[in-house]
């Protein structure tokens, strides 16, 4: 009888959800190319290492490995994202029959998993998109598991999925039919987003302790140690605490890395998707923008020098003010993330489960946090204007303030504060009822003759004035 599951790719993500698959009792064939010269039979030299996988066979020949699964053939792909998933996709083609399902769990961006999953239906065969986040420990442990597609290809995959995901805390899995067509790999690019802010604004909260407040990587690690004991509690926050405490032969490792960002191209698209939607992520678009401007080393070394300025006598607020500006910070990006799926779940028709997504992302993925279980009971009862929610009116109500102070008294002292003072603004866009956008909407009508609407009547028709007459 054929292996029931096969995984092509055996890099970083592959390896750590194979071993997690077999420690499920399934039967695997598993495949990675051959690059002569470069690498020996790298499946079977894998297969060693392991005794989980002892039932496991190896393959680089790929026509074998399909040979190898039972029918319809489920396989999962684990290759870089763009050209070589394309190359690998153009390679399967001729070896799959009607009813194979294939997954994509690379990072794919979603318009590309849309034009794969046409292809591969013109010829009878299933493909998910399917969203993996946890990175190489979570992909072992558990990771949260986001596919899309039909829901026919996934019932066909969805006992293997739901083993290897991570369990929320009600025990069930954090893996989920999110929707058709592209929506998996979308709410992955969604998560990223989050990610990216999440990751700045911890950063942010690190550089005005250090910077700001003269702590010691040590203490700051102490200050994020308690936030994480609370409702501010977070894997990122938690790996931070780990990497401040990091020890190098002159000081805290930290110290030694360059501070310049990489990315890999997921913050650019749910920034370039924000756009396109029409949806205010403001503060996943500063992170990513925050990286980009990291990258100037040079140029920042040469602005230190040339434009010294001293900012001796800035007050910060306490500890807990910081603690309580994140906090707020974080909540509106989450808000900002939801409105992006909402509205890219109306433009595409996908019908997205909000609730469902808050959920798997309440464990394994690299954003599960104390606030996403809050925010897994709010979308269900509140929808994705989560800033709205009563219980969310009255947390920016009361925290406003240190929000205000913190990101003030940052800037003021000369800390770049992008993600703090974008959720500000934010907040205070959305509070203003008397915007001055209408001065923006004149502007358009006197050098475009856009038009514009009435504040007594703002769905009423049209209105153009010869603004120089
Ligand atoms: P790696 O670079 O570690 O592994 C890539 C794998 O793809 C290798 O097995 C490689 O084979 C194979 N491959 C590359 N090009 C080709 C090709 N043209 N034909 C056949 N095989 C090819 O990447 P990761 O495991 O880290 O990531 C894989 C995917 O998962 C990416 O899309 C990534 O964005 C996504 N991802 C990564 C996460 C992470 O934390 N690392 C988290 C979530 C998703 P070879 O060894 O021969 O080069």
């Amino acid at each position: 009888m054929g292996k029931s599951f096969g995984l092509i790719g055996l890099g970083v993500m592959g390896k750590s959800l194979a071993r997690n698959l077999a420690r499920h009792g399934f039967d695997l064939a598993l495949f990675n190319r051959h690059v002569p010269g470069q690498e020996e039979d790298v499946a079977r030299d894998f297969i060693r290492h392991f005794p989980e996988l002892s039932q496991a066979s190896g393959f680089e020949v790929l026509r074998d490995f399909v040979q190898d699964l039972e029918r319809p053939c489920k396989i999962f792909l684990m290759v870089n994202a763009g050209a070589a998933t394309d190359a690998v996709i153009d390679e399967l083609l001729p070896l799959l029959q009607t009813g194979d399902v294939v997954m994509d769990g690379g990072n794919a961006h979603y318009a590309d998993t849309q034009r794969r999953m046409e292809r591969l239906q013109a010829q009878g065969l299933h493909f998910l998109g399917t969203g993996v986040s946890g990175g190489e420990a979570g992909a072992l442990s558990g990771p949260a598991v986001m596919p899309g597609g039909s829901a026919d290809a996934y019932a066909l995959v969805r006992p293997f999925l739901e083993a290897i995901a991570a369990r929320d805390k009600d025990g069930n899995p954090c893996c989920a039919h999110v929707g058709a067509g592209g929506a998996g790999h979308f709410v992955k690019m969604v998560h990223n987003g989050v990610e990216y802010a999440e990751m700045q604004l911890i950063a942010e909260a690190y550089h005005i302790l250090r910077r700001g407040m003269g702590m010691s990587p040590d203490e700051i690690a102490d200050v994020f140690a308690a936030w994480n004991a609370g409702p501010e509690g977070s894997y990122l926050l938690g790996i931070s605490v780990d990497i401040l405490r990091k020890k190098s032969l002159q000081g805290w490792l930290l110290d030694d890395i360059h501070d310049a960002a990489s990315n890999k191209g997921t913050g650019g698209w749910a920034t370039a998707a924000a756009a396109e939607l029409g949806v205010p992520a403001t503060l996943l678009t500063e992170a990513l923008f925050s990286r980009f401007t990291s990258s100037f080393w040079k140029e920042r070394h040469e602005m230190t020098q040339k434009t010294d300025e001293n900012h001796e006598n800035m007050v910060f607020g306490d500890v807990a003010s910081l603690q309580a500006a994140c906090q707020l910070a974080r909540l509106v990006n989450h808000h900002q993330g939801f409105q992006l799926l909402a509205a890219a779940s109306s433009r595409y028709a996908w019908d997205l489960p909000l609730t469902e997504i808050a959920r798997i992302w309440t464990n394994g993925c690299i954003i599960r946090s104390a606030l996403m279980e809050q925010l897994r009971k709010q979308v269900g009862s509140h929808g994705s204007f989560l800033l709205l929610h009563p219980e969310n009116a009255v947390f920016v109500q009361q925290h406003l303030p240190a929000l205000t102070q913190t990101t003030c008294a940052a800037l003021a002292a000369g800390l770049a504060s992008p993600c703090l003072a974008a959720a500000l603004s934010h907040l205070h866009a959305l509070r203003d009822a008397d915007s001055p956008m209408n001065l923006v909407q004149a502007q358009r009508d006197y050098f475009g003759a856009h038009t514009y609407r009435l504040k007594t009547d703002p769905t009423g028709p049209a209105q153009h004035t010869n603004w120089e007459r």
